[in-house]
């Protein structure tokens, strides 16, 4: 089962959060069938959005991370929901197909920006954006962290492929300081991530635990609540319903008329959702029925 880890290190003036979520991006692989060096990318960006709805409290706060970098791979989507449910899709999920497993920064591409939009349920959501350092996700959530939110991040994804391209470890480590945090410690606790000889290989051979504790067990340290992620998409027929009747009665029929029945596809689970003619009456038939309701009321 994938697994979250938080420790609070240095009486609470800084976070490690240790991440295996292979499962997750394994479920992604086999959703979007992508090739090897797409899969090794997309598994970082899925940490990532993992690591970052993990600590919303409601159904209503929602996670979005849109890479647009000119990479190979085009631009990749990840959303997230609260406790690190996460669903994700990228352009060209075959690029750079074959075993040799490509540097991420050739799939994502290192000329563009990430944006990071946050909405918690309110008015405005948060959006933030940066120009992205070299591709790679690690320096790019790093970068963004530093300059939008104001956390200077040390950050370490990992990725393991079997010979078939299945996800045999997918993983992060992130420490962030929090805002009272000496700057001598956010240094020490950099320089450990810095340290980590081989990222891909850690993430096979430690669980989110084990890593935290062989690695920052020497610093004051207490363990908070872990999370634990999945790949779940949010679409369903009810939320497809309502694209239908904001579309209007009107074009509704006409697309009837054109393909005798009206589909829907998810692009973050590859579900189609289909209504035929008596389907889409009936959908009209109770939103009128609805709107007359409200009209009286
Ligand atoms: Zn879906």
């Amino acid at each position: 089962m994938d697994i979250l880890c938080r420790s609070m290190l240095f009486e609470g003036k800084a976070i490690v959060t240790a991440i295996n979520c292979t499962e997750t991006a394994e479920k992604a692989r086999q959703i979007h069938n992508t090739s090897k060096s797409a899969t090794n990318a997309l598994a970082r960006v899925l940490a990532m959005g993992v690591f970052m709805s993990a600590g919303f409290k409601g159904l209503k706060h929602k996670l979005t991370l849109i890479i647009r970098g000119g990479g190979a791979g085009g631009n990749i989507i990840v959303c997230g929901d609260c406790g690190s449910k996460v669903r994700c899709r990228m352009d060209n999920p075959d690029c750079l197909a074959g075993d040799e497993i490509a540097p991420v920064s050739d799939v994502i591409g290192a000329d563009g920006k990430l944006t990071v939009i946050k909405d918690f349920g309110l008015k405005e959501p948060y959006n933030g954006m940066v120009n992205l350092v070299n591709g790679s996700v690690d320096a790019d959530f790093a970068y963004y962290f530093t300059v939008s939110e104001q956390l200077p991040s040390a950050i370490a994804t990992g990725v393991k492929l079997a010979d078939d391209g299945s996800v045999e470890a997918a993983g992060a480590v992130i420490v962030q300081p929090m805002p009272n945090c000496p700057p001598e410690i956010v240094e020490t606790l950099a320089d450990v991530v810095r340290n980590f000889k081989d990222m891909d290989e850690l993430v096979a051979t430690h669980t989110p635990t084990t890593l935290i504790e062989e690695y920052f067990g020497h610093f004051e340290n207490k363990p908070l609540q872990p999370t634990y992620p999945a790949y779940v998409c949010s679409c369903s027929r009810e939320a497809m319903e309502r694209i239908l009747v904001s579309m209007g009665e009107k074009d509704a029929e006409e697309i009837l008329e054109q393909n005798g029945v009206i589909e829907f596809h998810c692009d973050f689970c590859h579900k189609t959702q289909q209504f035929t003619k008596e389907d889409v009456k009936k959908i009209f038939e109770a939103a009128n029925d609805k709107n007359n309701d409200s009209d009286r009321e």
